[in-house]
């Protein structure tokens, strides 16, 4: 038995998309911790390189990559670049995701559903495709999914994004078997709510955030670092023989 070595990731290089913020910057930062280098992505080029600088003034190992994860040319610079800056790829975890509409279902447009599932479904297609290639010649990956428990169970005036969450966890199976004999091991991680920008609007409405939070059995929304901690988990090798799994991190909100 090697304890906590077994968590290690020393010498690992990891992409953790949308990590300028919230949880992807808590799991880029949770990854430089326990020994990998870490490209950090976002949208905006200078929180990008602000999260990155954070992580090599604390002594880790970063790269700043601002892309677009829904656009191939996007995707292919920032696989491509962060093997030519660490050497190789060992951890991808798909985290970018965007929720801006809270509307029954019928009032959705055609635009609202396309942006929803640009970003949060084809991205993480794109992401692991790219990487995927790097890791089946390398014989040896970790993918990490960011779904929902929204992928799971219904949340009304979220069609898209729990469509797209769903659709998620479906990827994340197929993935997982059509690529164990490469050795690249792939799950996904189903937060409940988290304390995050994106929650931002609900958790600053009393009565929303009330009734939300009697509905979590542990009373409360959750925190960005809850999360990197079971990314680092299903990254290391402690992980080894974990494929093709759901871990929802939701306060009990899914056994109720
Ligand atoms: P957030 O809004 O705080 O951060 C989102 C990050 O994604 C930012 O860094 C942003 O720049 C990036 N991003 C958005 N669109 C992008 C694009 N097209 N290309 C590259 N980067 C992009 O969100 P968060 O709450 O930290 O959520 C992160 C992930 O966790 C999302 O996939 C979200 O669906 C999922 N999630 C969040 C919660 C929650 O309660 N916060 C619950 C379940 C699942």
């Amino acid at each position: 038995m090697n304890g906590l070595r077994q968590f290690s990731l020393e010498g690992k290089v990891a992409v953790v998309t949308g990590s300028s913020r919230g949880i992807g910057r808590a799991i880029a930062e949770g990854f430089a911790g326990a020994g990998a280098a870490v490209t950090v992505n976002g949208l905006n080029p200078e929180t990008t390189q602000s999260v990155a600088d954070a992580i090599v003034a604390a002594g880790g190992k970063s790269l700043a990559l601002p892309a677009d994860v829904s656009k191939a040319a996007d995707v292919e610079r920032l696989i491509e670049a962060t093997v030519a800056a660490f050497g190789r790829l060992d951890i991808l975890v798909n985290n970018a995701g965007i929720s801006p509409y809270y509307k029954p279902a019928e009032t959705v447009t055609e635009a609202e559903w396309d942006e929803v599932m640009r970003v949060n479904l084809k991205g993480v297609f794109l992401c692991c495709q790219a990487a995927g290639r790097v890791m089946i010649a390398q014989k040896s990956g970790r993918i990490i999914n960011m779904s929902s428990i929204g992928g799971t169970i219904a949340l009304p005036r979220l069609i898209a994004y729990c469509s797209a969450k769903g659709a998620i966890n479906q990827l994340t199976r197929v993935l997982a078997v059509e690529w164990a004999p490469h050795h690249i091991l792939v799950n996904a991680i189903a937060p409940g709510f988290i304390e995050t920008d994106l929650t931002k609007g609900l958790r600053e409405n009393p009565k929303r955030h009330n009734a939300l939070i009697q509905r979590v059995p542990l009373g409360r929304l959750g925190t960005p670092a809850e999360i990197a901690g079971a990314a680092i988990y299903l990254a290391s090798d402690a992980a080894s023989y974990v494929t093709g799994h759901m871990l929802d991190i939701d306060g009990g909100w899914l056994a109720l």
